[in-house]
């Protein structure tokens, strides 16, 4: 792992090799935790974090359903994300704030255990690589959303995900696609999906996904380029079908997709569209577009 020297925890700045939960922490037991995952880049104006007021929203938000009472403000947390990059003096990377249930509780109720918050950063290279993946449709279903709160990202939401990701990369592939309840294509493990057809791009409906940052970044970038955009159920044979196919999300950025089952998606793995807006999320990353500054959060 890419070690960085300090972990904030519960307010305080720790050395990475001493920021320890107990063993009988509620949310190692039972997954009931949120966490986010974020990224920083270098800009000419030094290091910015991409989207930051949006991922700690998310978190909170997340918190709320977990009936977690967090003892920070968002404001606080933003605060502190920037401070953990500033004290580790590093100027690209990846961060993962996190909100736990501690010790004090066992047994399924959490009242009374302790809400614990920790914010680690590290340098992080690309997540599924430079190359457009081979994907592997799941035998296992998105969570359903009657069984959970599926828009938020709660730490047990993950064992749906890792599952899916273990079996496709068992069978040679990169990555999984997880189709949902009703059979509709609903995300990768930790990415949502986009298709291209005849110049639209496509991507599924929240309710069965996770509301990804860059998502919602890509649908705007994508409509203020005047690429007409859909939110709709995307059928499988729709990405079989697909002149393009990517991935998104903070760790994988802008993915394109090679093939599907084996099925080769479109002429050219990346496709024109998913290779102009994937050059475009990353100046916008990098600070390089002045229309979405606002999304950067300079140190
Ligand atoms: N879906 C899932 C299941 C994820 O874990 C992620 C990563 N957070 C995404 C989609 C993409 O979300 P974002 O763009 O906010 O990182």
């Amino acid at each position: 792992m890419n070690e960085t020297k300090y972990i904030w925890m519960d307010g305080k700045f720790i050395d990475w090799d001493k920021a320890k939960v107990h063993v009988l922490a509620h949310t190692l037991h039972y997954g009931l935790g949120v966490f986010e995952g974020i990224r920083f880049y270098e800009t000419s104006k030094g290091p910015a974090v991409f989207r930051l007021k949006d991922h700690i929203k998310r978190l909170f938000d997340g918190a709320k359903c977990s009936f977690m009472k967090v003892p920070y403000t968002q404001d606080k947390m933003n605060d502190a994300v920037l401070e953990t990059i500033r004290k580790n003096k590093i100027k690209v990377g990846y961060i993962r704030p996190i909100l736990f249930y501690g010790y004090g509780k066992m047994g399924l109720d959490p009242t009374g255990a302790s809400v614990n918050a920790a914010i680690a950063v590290w340098p992080w290279d690309s997540y599924l690589g430079e190359e457009a993946v081979k994907v592997k449709t799941s035998s296992f279903i998105r969570i359903h959303p009657k069984s959970t709160h599926a828009s938020c990202k709660i730490c047990g939401h993950y064992v749906n995900s890792i599952f899916a990701s273990l079996e496709a990369k068992e069978k040679g592939y990169n990555e999984a696609l997880l189709l949902d309840h009703e059979g509709y294509c609903a995300e990768g493990p930790g990415e949502n999906l986009f298709i291209i057809k005849d110049g639209k791009l496509l991507t599924p409906k929240l309710g069965n996904i996770l509301s990804g940052i860059t998502r919602k970044s890509i649908i705007e970038i994508a409509g203020n380029e005047g690429i007409k955009v859909e939110e709709a159920k995307i059928k499988l044979e729709d990405v079989y079908d697909a002149d393009e196919a990517f991935f998104t999300g903070t760790a994988a950025e802008v993915t394109s997709i090679a093939s599907v089952d084996n099925k080769k998606i479109g002429k050219q793995s990346p496709g024109p569209i998913t290779k102009k807006l994937k050059e475009l999320y990353l100046d916008i990353v990098h600070g390089k577009v002045k229309k979405y500054e606002h999304w950067l959060e300079y140190l």
